[in-house]
Formats: C-alpha cells, structure tokens, sequence
C-alpha cells in the first residue's frame, strides 16, 4: 500500500517536472544546416546564456562579450536579472563563463542599461571596454561625476550613422551601426544601435528595439546581405507580423532566430505562436537559462 503510494507520488512528480536536470538548458533541434546543439563539448561551442529582456550573455573560445545584460528591475512587462546575477557578470563569477573583455549596450533605455551598473563594471574591469552610443557615455559620465577620465575614455562612442563603425578588441570585433528604434512618434531621440559581433568562429547580431520597417530601409543604406550569420537577436514584435516578416529577416539569412524582449507576465501565448510560425527560432523567456550551438 505504501509502496504504491510512493510510487504514484514519483510519477506525479514526474509529470510536472518530467525532466528537472535539464530544464535550465533549451534543447535545440537541429533546425537548420551548419548549427546543432552539444552542451557536452566545449570547444568550438558558442554558449549563449539569457540575462533578461534582451540581455545574452556569448562566449566563444574563452571570448566573452554581454549585450544589454546590465540592467535591473524597471517594470513587470521586462524580465531583468537578479542584483546576484549582476553582480556574478561584473566580477566574472557568472557560471560557465570567464571575464567579460567587451560589453556592448543597444540604447540607454533602462530595460537595456543601467548606466550605475554599468559603471561598477568598467570599474571592476580595467581592461574591458563598452561599445555604444555617445547618450551612453554621458549617462556614464554623470554617475562618475566628471572624474575618472580613463574609465571614460574605455566607452567606445559609435557615431550615430549608417557607416559601419569598427572595434577589435581582444580578439572580438564588433560592426555597430545606426538601426532606429521602434515607435519614432515617441522614441525619436533615442539612439538604438545594432551590434555584428564575430567571436571565434561566430557571426551575431543584436539588433536592439527596433522593427520591420527599419529593417527593411537599413538594407538600401548599408550592406547587410552575405554576412554569414549565425544568430540575429530581435524583439519578438519583429516575428509577429509574418506577411512582411519575410522579407528583412529571410534577406538577412541567419541560421537561427533568438526572439527576446518576451513580457514575463503573459510570455507562453506569445512563444507559442512564435515557434508554430517560425522553424529556427528560440524563445528566450527564463534569466539565465542558456543554449549551446556548435558549427
Ligand atoms: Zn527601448
């Protein structure tokens, strides 16, 4: 009697949690040619692991670069990291991961960048730069109150046009150019700017919040096609609109979609039709969850 009280207990343990030692992991398909998953095998793995809203955290043959990951709790619709999980990023205590050498910001909004974070990080990490827009570097500039010169002059500025702009650092190049941010009835003066980043063997881009439409006009000002990427990072409002969201993204040929920006509060309807519309793309939903793609 007890016996099959136990075991009827496990099974229904089971079937609420039918794989618990996995569930930090997202099981990839192999959806498309070139990338497959194998978390077992670290070398010439890309890692990727989810630092809220849209937030990724990459490393690649001990190349360690984090997008939009230095920021904290705003409003509920974001999903944010834990004052923990920041604290691991800026000391380089993130498990998996080594030290950040390079962190890149899309805009100043504080769903993507706390500007006293981001601080304490270039703080932390004296040979690290940051990659961005110059509303960035003044945001910086005010937390550090006009003093620590050589902080500041670790803010890469990127100019706010559609050439592309250039940085190698420790091995990591970065393309960063102007990709306007969605909703310019409101957002006008916001400097939204996509990232390539080539880490290793990899091709990512991050695009920030921006939509279709800008997408779409970007390829008539700069030379998006044949760049051989992996990865796009975008919103998911981007996936949503599925006559025109052929077009830019199909153009841009990534191997797989990371669709972000998922709103905590209500994220399983959206990922639902997300995934049934769209074969290569991975939803990012939970902080910290990661993902390993290999070549
Ligand atoms: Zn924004």
């Amino acid at each position: 009697m007890i016996k099959h009280f136990l075991i009827e207990i496990i099974l229904i343990l089971l079937w609420i949690n039918p794989c618990p030692l996995i569930s930090q992991t997202t099981a990839l398909s192999p959806l498309n040619t070139g990338i497959s998953e194998n978390s077992n095998d670290r070398e010439n793995v890309l890692q990727i692991s989810y630092i809220g809203n849209m937030g990724v955290l990459l490393e690649a043959g001990q190349h360690t670069v984090l997008v939009d990951g230095l920021h904290q709790n705003y409003k509920p619709i974001y999903e944010h990291p834990t004052h923990e999980t920041v604290q691991q990023l800026i000391k380089g205590e993130y498990p998996s991961f080594s030290e950040i050498e390079l962190i890149l910001v899309t805009h100043k909004h504080k769903d993507h960048f706390s500007p006293k974070y981001t601080y304490d990080f270039l703080r932390y990490n004296s040979e690290a730069i940051l990659v961005g827009s110059a509303q960035l570097k003044e945001e910086i500039e005010k937390v550090s109150k006009g003093k620590e010169k050589k902080l500041i002059d670790r803010v890469e500025v990127v100019p706010y046009s559609y050439n592309i702009n250039q940085v190698i650092h420790k091995g990591i190049e970065v393309e960063s150019f102007r990709c306007d941010h969605t909703n310019p009835a409101r957002h006008k003066n916001i400097e939204n700017i996509a990232h390539i980043i080539s880490i290793d063997q990899y091709n990512v881009l991050h695009l920030g919040d921006t939509d279709i439409e800008t997408l779409n006009n970007l390829f008539h000002k700069i030379n998006l096609l044949n760049r051989d990427l992996d990865i796009v990072i975008l919103p998911y409002w981007m996936l949503l609109e599925t006559s025109s969201l052929a077009d830019p993204i199909k153009k841009l040929n990534p191997k797989k979609i990371i669709a972000t920006h998922i709103d905590p509060t209500n994220w399983s309807k959206t990922v639902a039709n997300i995934e049934q519309d769209i074969p290569n793309v991975i939803c990012f939903t939970k902080v910290n969850e990661k993902i390993y793609l290999r070549k």
